[in-house]
């Protein structure tokens, strides 16, 4: 019998080609005049051209946005918005940029403007994360969220295929999880289903040819679900592996996911049948794990933890700190299920 909570996220979500030419009616909207353009060093250009388009709103650019949000940065990042005076922040990039301003708006509420140019999905949750001594802190905090969206797929074309190809695979764990979620609701499974419906059948396309705008049109709508999903409900297992591989054997993010995903799936499958068939339906395949494995592999995707450089040897402490603390999953966690699932996704096994 249906009984669910549903709670949206207050965000203003501009879709389509070209409609980066809002920028500065968008930031008016905002009530904002001195804008600070965050990016990182390598989408420089990028953060120039927002300045540019911004004139006068524009307060200026720090382009110095890293990986997992590091203290110093975000230290840097909040020194400078305050010494210019910034009234917003225009993050143009991936997770991390989008990070960054988050970094900023949880210490000083300025509102964000995001400008995603990956799959990643940040710009539509409350989950912050800084890195302080080796260790990624994260939280929920509704100051956080961007106030307005930018979704234009002009700016997702220069994505490489394999950046594409795994960011995309990372969106689709967000699908994924949401679809078992503790907190699952008929309105986000809806959307996670067609998340990974629109991923499938344009992902394939994206990786082939960069440059085709229906197809990157496609794939950041199915970024913008997979943010909505994991911004509206909990993650499981899934999402537990790929931070503590991530956090602990320095492994990268978007890559880990793609791994990890179709194990992590086959563990619950006999616990999630309902959501299973979904996701299989999405995919067009047999079963959920044996078709999310496919696609990736199609995607010329990694498959393996070996091929993302982690050590057999480090297999063991891995399963250990999964199963530290508890945490939701459809199915009961076991240090030999977790140990099992991490010896298929190291060797690159097919589900
Ligand atoms: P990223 O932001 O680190 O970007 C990777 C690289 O690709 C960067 O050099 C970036 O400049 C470049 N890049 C981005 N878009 C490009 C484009 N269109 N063309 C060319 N180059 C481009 O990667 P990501 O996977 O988007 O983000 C990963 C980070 O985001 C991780 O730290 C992860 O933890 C975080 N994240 C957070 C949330 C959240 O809700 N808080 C959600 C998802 C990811």
């Amino acid at each position: 019998m249906l009984s669910f909570v549903y709670q949206s996220a207050p965000s203003r979500v501009i879709f389509g080609a070209g409609c980066l030419d809002k920028l500065p009616e968008e930031i008016q909207k905002l009530g904002a005049t001195k804008a600070l353009v965050l990016s990182t060093p390598e989408q420089r250009q990028s953060g120039l051209d927002m300045v540019a388009r911004l004139g006068l709103r524009a307060a200026g650019l720090f382009d110095r946005a890293v990986m997992h949000v590091p203290i110093e940065t975000a230290q840097a990042a909040r020194e400078e918005a305050q010494r210019l005076g910034a009234d917003c922040c225009v993050a143009v990039g991936g997770g991390s940029t989008t990070g960054l301003a988050k970094a900023i708006a949880l210490v000083s509420t300025l509102p964000i403007l995001a400008v995603p140019t990956t799959y990643a999905g940040s710009e539509m949750t409350p989950i912050w994360g800084i890195t302080e001594g080796g260790r990624k802190t994260t939280g929920r905090d509704i100051r956080v969220l961007p106030k307005t969206v930018l979704y234009d797929p002009c700016l997702t074309v220069t994505m490489p295929a394999t950046l594409s190809a795994t960011s995309g695979m990372n969106s689709i764990a967000h699908c994924v999880e949401a679809l078992y979620a503790e907190e699952a609701n008929p309105i986000v499974s809806l959307m996670a289903e067609e998340g990974i419906r629109a991923f499938a059948q344009s992902l394939p396309v994206v990786v082939k040819q960069p440059g085709n705008l229906e197809a990157r049109s496609q794939a950041l709508y199915a970024a913008w679900l997979g943010g909505i999903a994991l911004g509206t409900v909990g993650m499981a297992l899934h999402h537990k592996l790929c931070h503590t591989l991530g956090g602990t054997f320095n492994l990268p993010h978007a890559e880990t996911h793609t791994v990890v995903l179709p194990h992590a799936v086959a563990y619950n499958t006999p616990a999630s049948p309902e959501a299973m068939a979904r996701i299989a339906r999405a995919l067009g395949a047999r079963s959920a794990a044996e078709g999310l494995y496919d696609l990736a592999a199609s995607l010329g995707a990694p498959t393996s933890l070996a091929a993302l450089g982690m050590q057999a040897g480090d297999l063991d402490r891995a399963a250990d700190i999964a199963v530290q603390n508890p945490y939701y999953n459809p199915r009961p966690i076991t240090r030999d299920g977790i140990r099992a699932l991490l010896q298929n996704a190291w060797e690159g096994r097919r589900p």
